[in-house]
């Protein structure tokens, strides 16, 4: 199985304006596919996907999807992308979180409901919170500080695969739920506050790398392009329960940033600063699962998709 064979048909993208989901309008439109996105911009952007308006297949809708939406004619699916992902986004709008994980993932499910099509909705490696399983395997149940500052996320999150199960269990519907670990690429916003935007500009104006903690916590750093695919074979697939999507190649922060000051020949230094409370130390995806029914695995190095990331946020200066 692999994307070339979805469905070529309509399909709706939640947060289509942001990081991730430009990407897979991107690749849908390349398919032959059609694509409608509903985006408040809350942390995406117009310009992620200002190329893709030339496209007459492409539709943008502005719009909170905690807002009953309606949508004409058929749906050949549904992504459901929309929220805010990065820790320092997510903390800003703690309510607003948990809004689109609640309410917005109850009127989008509503709606695939009413079309009847597939519903795959993005949930994260965050539902394993502060994880004493290592590797996470989508078996685990997690250790989540539920009213600590990452509670606003965790929660809407673990509340988004609750509510999905429940309509899949009650109305049948066809729903799959991604687990997706840290994902990097271009497109990314510059000021996001997450590990990859905050090094690559750091290193490109020479400025203190900012390490938090000691930086021996640990990341998997995932491709855009290698997460598209996953996502695009998921949406295929019958399996119901959660499937992780990320790269198994885990790294210590520290040695994060030593390796984008080398990528970047800069002369930025280390600084250390306090680690945000409930920072996960360890996070790496058990993906056997994905790969078993999917044939999938991440095929972009960190070193290429780094390289990708680095010219991108240069390009923004
Ligand atoms: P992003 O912030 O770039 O994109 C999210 C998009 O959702 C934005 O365009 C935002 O404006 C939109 N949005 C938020 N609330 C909305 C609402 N109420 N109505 C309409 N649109 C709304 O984040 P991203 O990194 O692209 O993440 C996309 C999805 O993937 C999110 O659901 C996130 O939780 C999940 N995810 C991402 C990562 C990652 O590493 N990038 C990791 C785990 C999970
Ligand atoms: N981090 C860091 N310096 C920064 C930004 C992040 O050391 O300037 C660390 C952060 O503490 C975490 C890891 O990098 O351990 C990944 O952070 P990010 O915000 O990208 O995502 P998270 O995995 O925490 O959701």
């Amino acid at each position: 199985m692999n994307s070339n064979e979805l469905k070529k048909g309509r399909y709706l993208v939640t947060g289509g304006a942001g990081f991730v989901g430009s990407h897979l309008c991107e690749r849908l439109l390349a398919l032959g596919c059609e694509v409608v996105v509903v985006d408040n911009f809350i942390t995406g952007r117009k310009s992620n996907v200002q190329p893709l308006l030339r496209n007459p297949k492409f539709h943008l809708v502005e719009s909170d999807i905690i807002q009953p939406l309606e949508i004409s004619g058929g749906l050949a699916g549904i992504f459901h992308m929309a929220s805010p992902a990065s820790p320092v986004d997510y903390m800003k709008y703690p309510i607003e979180t948990l809004r689109v994980g609640a309410i917005g993932s109850d009127n989008i499910l509503n709606l695939a409901r009413q079309k009847q099509c597939p519903i795959l909705v993005a949930s994260t490696s965050e539902i394993y919170g502060d994880p004493l399983e290592h590797p996470q395997k989508e078996s685990y149940w997690g250790n989540v500080h539920t009213i600590g500052p990452r509670g606003c996320y965790d929660e809407s999150k673990r509340y988004l695969e609750a509510i999905t199960m429940a309509y899949h269990r009650v109305y049948q519907l066809p729903t799959r739920i991604i687990r997706i670990f840290n994902t990097y690429g271009p497109r990314m916003r510059t000021d996001d506050g997450r590990v990859v935007p905050n090094f690559c500009m750091q290193a490109l104006a020479n400025k203190d790398i900012t390490v938090y903690g000691e930086g021996k916590q640990t990341r998997s750093f995932c491709y855009v392009s290698d997460l598209v695919e996953g996502i695009l074979r998921v949406i295929q697939c019958d399996h119901v329960e959660p499937i992780n999507l990320g790269n198994p190649v885990e790294t210590s922060i520290y040695e994060f940033a030593h390796r984008i000051i080398g990528m970047a020949k800069s002369q930025s230094k280390i600084i250390y600063c306090p680690l945000p409370q409930d920072d996960p130390k360890t996070r790496c995806p058990d993906i056997s699962r994905a790969k078993n029914l999917l044939g999938w695995a991440p095929e972009v190095s960190l070193e290429i998709g780094l390289k990708h990331t680095f010219d991108y946020f240069k390009s923004t200066l």
